[in-house]
């Protein structure tokens, strides 16, 4: 007997049942809100079992939602809350292990609860608070068990997925699975097979949040269902590692970054792996941002830029999971880092594609805007660009040649002190390669003299060339010069030199960003 006042979710559903009385049918709530109310736990939905069939629900109550009348299910909304009112049914024909396509309506209750996948879910409470529970299932909340409705073997060959829905469970609420129905699922674990990803998906994630994440692992692994999961074939160890992290995840995306930290998921085959999974677009996205941070943040601190990249709210779930890998969450400090982010967004940079264009007076839109303004982004990032408009118009300015993929010529007069003989490199008062050489460098240096800031300069770290021409003293010699960024603090230049228009030499050259100061210091 239950006090069916006490329990408000129930309480506000009983007018529903009431309807359905008054029309001369039966209605019971059922399922998992009986179930938890019994284990004093917060209630999560109220179905409703019922004698009537869904057309006469549907004349029962004026609005109602179609969201499974095949199977005999029709939604009601009543003050704000919808209701999931199923006809009572029987398991008969199940086909290939999966449910059936259509149903079997009953008008008794305790033939649909016999269909009931566990006696701890089998249970009916009438309006009155009176329990009908022919499985004995309070029995078997007591004992904290879960033990399948009748014959396990018969329940799981009509529907594997209980076999899923059992592991849930154990997690769930920190049950045990009952001998006879924990070999049961051992023997059938390859029937999940036949089961749609997207049902499996939903008892695995649920599985995975639980209190009792290693109990409902332990018995996944045990009873060898993992095997029949995608992406987890063989994947024992990398499960038990996942059963033993010692904080419970708090939220589904968290759930299923850390099952990839632990199965070591390259970066690139995480999208194929959730995709697999049948999770949607944007959980696929979400979840891709937090194992990047993740792997950030166990190496390192958060920074402006993989806040950016992964959102306040992602990160705060992130943060909270160092925990259990021995680390102290500082949620405080990631909170006061947010409030000092240039930008949260690249709408927040005082800049467009339509400004670029304009500022490298070009008609040419497409992808290398894009790549301009990932780069402006970066650098207001970390703080070495400020984000407003004259500022950021001047950056990309002095950057145009690279972007543009330009030329840039630079001219030297070959003079006494640059010939092979005067600098020992040869005999002849012919340009000397390596005269030639500082040339090229210096152009370069001169050029990226734009680019970096005034503490900073560049030093060569790489030149090949190859002279084939010689110039005599006096000669005007034309350098050639393309940069390409390979990275903020690095650029590559492919260098030509001509005299008169003919080629005398061709060159490669990188050069690294330093800053001055440290540079030296380093030396002494
Ligand atoms: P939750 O708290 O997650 O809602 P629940 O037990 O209510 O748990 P539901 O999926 O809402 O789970 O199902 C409601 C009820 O329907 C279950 O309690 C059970 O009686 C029955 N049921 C659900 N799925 C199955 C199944 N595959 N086989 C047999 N009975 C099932
Ligand atoms: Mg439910």
């Amino acid at each position: 007997m239950i006090n069916i006042q006490n329990i408000p979710e129930f309480k506000k559903a009983i007018p529903l049942i009431d309807k359905i009385e008054q029309a001369g049918y039966e209605a019971y709530f059922v399922g998992g809100g009986v179930r938890d109310t019994l284990l004093h736990l917060p209630i999560s939905d109220v179905d409703i079992a019922s004698s009537a069939v869904p057309d006469e629900i549907q004349r029962i109550f004026p609005i109602t939602f179609d969201v499974g009348i095949k199977h005999g299910t029709v939604m009601v909304l009543h003050e704000k809350m919808t209701y999931e009112i199923t006809t009572f049914r029987t398991e008969s024909k199940y086909e290939k292990f999966r449910r059936p396509e259509s149903v079997h309506y009953v008008r008794r209750l305790d033939e649909d609860l016999k269909r009931r996948d566990f006696t701890i879910n089998a249970i009916a409470l009438n309006r009155d608070g009176m329990l009908e529970d022919p499985f004995d299932g309070q029995e078997d909340i007591e004992k904290k068990l879960i033990r399948a409705v009748g014959n396990p073997m018969e329940r799981f060959r009509e529907d594997a997925l209980r076999m899923m829905r059992a592991a849930r469970f154990i997690s769930q609420l920190g049950f045990d699975v009952e001998e006879e129905t924990k070999q049961a699922v051992k023997d059938y674990h390859p029937l999940l097979s036949k089961i749609a990803v997207e049902r499996i998906r939903d008892e695995w994630a649920k599985l995975l949040v639980g209190r009792n994440r290693k109990g409902g692992i332990k018995f996944f692994v045990e009873t060898r269902l993992f095997q029949v999961c995608p992406g987890l074939q063989n994947r024992e160890e990398s499960l038990i590692d996942l059963a033993l992290f010692p904080v419970q995840f708090q939220s589904q995306l968290i759930a299923w970054t850390i099952l990839l930290y632990f199965l070591d998921i390259r970066e690139e085959k995480v999208e194929s792996f959730l995709k697999d999974w049948k999770l949607s677009n944007k959980e696929i996205r979400d979840i891709k941002k937090a194992y990047l941070a993740l792997h950030h943040r166990l190496k390192k601190s958060w920074d402006h830029h993989i806040l950016f990249d992964t959102g306040i709210e992602i990160a705060l779930e992130v943060e909270e999971m160092v925990n259990g890998f021995g680390m102290v969450a500082d949620v405080n400090q990631l909170l006061s880092l947010h409030k000092t982010m240039p930008i949260y967004t690249t709408r927040d940079i005082e800049t467009n594609g339509k400004d670029v264009m304009e500022i490298l007076e070009t008609r040419k839109g497409g992808p290398h805007l894009g790549v301009i303004l990932e780069d402006v982004k970066t650098n207001i990032l970390a703080g070495k660009l400020k984000n407003n408009q004259a500022e950021i118009k001047a950056y990309i300015m002095r950057r145009k040649s690279i972007y543009m993929d330009e030329i840039q010529i630079d001219e030297y007069v070959v003079k006494k002190e640059h010939t092979a003989a005067f600098l020992g490199s040869g005999e002849l008062d012919v340009l000397a390669s390596p005269a030639l050489i500082a040339f090229m460098e210096n152009s370069c240096k001169e050029m990226l003299k734009k680019l970096v800031l005034p503490e900073e300069t560049s030093v060569g770290t790489f030149i090949s060339l190859e002279h084939r021409a010689p110039s005599a003293v006096g000669a005007k010699i034309k350098i050639e010069i393309k940069t390409k960024e390979l990275h903020r603090n690095k650029y590559s230049f492919s260098l030509v030199a001509k005299e008169n228009d003919q080629l005398i030499a061709i060159g490669e050259h990188t050069r690294s960003v330093v800053n001055r100061e440290k540079f030296m210091d380093k030396l002494l």
